[in-house]
């Protein structure tokens, strides 16, 4: 394994250097020597299959909590409708907290084990959390969380079940100066302490981050092959980054012979990628975030840059949807698929979907959504999805069916 800096190529020797101490570019990590038919290790659970392809972690720090290996379902109804040829649904709401981040916080509490750190420390809009929490809990690490002051009920509750130390900070997730003064403080604990950053982006934690990859491992094994193309709902970006990498080392390796295209889906309401990618630039377009869809509602993606470079390579694309075809999307998957997922995980299928109607169909597509979370993740949306259901309440000895 070798850290180097993917601005200014700078190899990184100091594993407490969470980006590059030259330049402050994003640190992305490369193996060398791994051949097709040594990608995977069937002996190894979970993610460590993989483990080739992971940070060095010696096999005592590796927790396993029964994450990885989510079942890849394809489409009975939906993919008729739209015309698409294959279509293919990643179930991450199966990971043991409900979402992908499971894959992050198995490598970065496990490489937190490895180095010594005293702690984990970070931020969340509710996943991330949930899932270092159950990790940090696993390896005995205490887990230091700053949250939004208005973060949702469910989300803080499942967070706290695991015994992370939360504290919620006034004007967080409204006032950009309060959010940068958030990230600042953690990253100073990070040095000051010998912590371990739990913050789910290739920027602040590019070791952590290699678990996201692994979705594309399973990909390319449960398909025979890669896919067309993949829809992944961004936020941050670093999911979208994180398959990216994965497609580019297998067919590095040539393990395919191509990559797919790689979509980026974001909420109409907080758009900064697509919009820098329809202008043709590279940083992520500033403005505040007006969307409701919990988790993706980052003003300024940590891993925008990243992902607009790989748009830039030919690699991928970005499209926007608005936050009622997202609602639309998690309605249709589960009523027409019987996937109950979260709105943030819908956003992938109502990314296809806008682009389905605007091509008129993809007949020869071989295409992935990535599910990236369970539909119990957002208790409130849950009930307004319901809402206008409404349920009788019968007398027993006058059952109408
Ligand atoms: C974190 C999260 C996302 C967004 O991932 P980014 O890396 O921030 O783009 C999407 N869906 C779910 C369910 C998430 O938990
Ligand atoms: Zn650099």
């Amino acid at each position: 394994m070798e850290a180097t800096c993917w601005d200014c190529g700078r190899t990184v020797i100091d594993t407490r250097s969470y980006a590059c101490p030259d330049c402050g570019g994003t640190i992305m990590l490369r193996y060398e020597g791994v051949r097709p038919d040594s990608i995977k290790d069937d002996s190894q659970p979970g993610l460590w299959k993989y483990r080739r392809l992971l940070p060095d972690i010696p096999e005592s720090c590796r927790l396993y909590l029964g994450e990885g290996s989510t079942p890849l379902v394809p489409s009975r109804r939906i993919a008729k409708r739209l015309k698409v040829g294959e279509l293919y649904f990643k179930l991450e709401g199966g990971n043991p907290t409900g979402s992908y981040k499971d894959r992050i916080a198995a490598i970065g509490v496990s490489w937190a084990l490895a180095n010594g750190r005293a702690a984990c420390v970070g931020t969340t809009s509710g996943n991330a959390g949930a899932a270092f929490a159950a990790y940090a809990a696993g390896a005995g690490l205490p887990y230091h969380l700053f949250v939004l002051e208005h973060m949702a009920e469910a989300k803080l509750a499942q967070v706290l079940a695991y015994g992370a130390i939360v504290r919620k900070v006034k004007g967080f997730g409204t006032y950009p100066e309060v959010g940068d003064r958030v990230f600042a403080r953690i990253m100073e604990s990070v040095r000051e302490y010998d912590w371990e950053s739990t913050i789910t982006a290739f920027r602040y934690n590019p070791y952590a981050m290699e678990g996201v990859k692994t979705i594309s491992f399973e990909l390319a094994e449960q398909l025979r092959g890669a896919p067309t193309s993949v829809y992944s709902p961004a936020g941050g970006a670093g999911l979208y980054v994180g398959i990216w990498k994965g497609f580019e080392e297998l067919s590095q390796i040539g393990a395919i012979p191509c990559k797919p295209h790689m979509v980026a889906v974001q909420s109409a309401g907080c758009s900064n990628i697509v919009r820098a990618f329809a202008a043709g630039e590279r940083v992520p377009s500033p403005g505040p975030s007006t969307s409701q869809i919990s988790g993706l509602q980052v003003p300024n993606p940590p891993d925008g840059s990243a992902a607009l470079a790989i748009m830039a390579r030919g690699d991928g694309s970005a499209l926007a949807v608005d936050d009622e075809e997202i609602w639309e999307a998690q309605r249709l998957l589960a009523e027409e698929e019987g996937i109950f997922c979260e709105p943030a995980a819908a956003t992938a299928l109502a990314g296809l979907i806008r682009a389905a109607k605007e091509k008129g169909g993809m007949e020869s597509e071989r295409a992935v959504c990535v599910i990236s979370g369970v539909g119990f993740k957002d208790g409130k949306r849950l009930l307004d999805m319901v809402s206008h259901k409404r349920v009788p309440l019968l007398e027993a000895d006058s059952l109408d069916i």
